[in-house]
């Protein structure tokens, strides 16, 4: 599957990717929702090359447990 029909399937927003907070306000999708408590919700967001990375782990570990790949789910936000 080619990088841009993976990234196809997420939202997009401008946000701060979690790992390079140095890149500051980019192109981002949510792939996690903290809920600290107290502070209401705080979303984990990742920029294009992090999904890429992510999506690579599932892939693999997907594939050593014999199960099915199925990219565009590393989110967990329900929003
Ligand atoms: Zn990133």
């Amino acid at each position: 599957m080619e990088r841009q029909q993976i990234l196809d399937l997420y939202e997009w927003d401008d946000g701060v990717c979690f790992r390079h907070p140095n890149r500051g306000t980019i192109p981002t999708a949510c792939v996690k929702v903290l809920h600290p408590r107290g502070v209401g919700q705080h979303q984990v967001r990742a920029c294009g090359d992090c999904v890429i990375g992510m999506e690579d782990i599932r892939r693999e570990a997907a594939a050593r447990a014999g199960s099915k790949y199925e990219p565009g789910h590393i989110g967990e936000c329900d929003l």
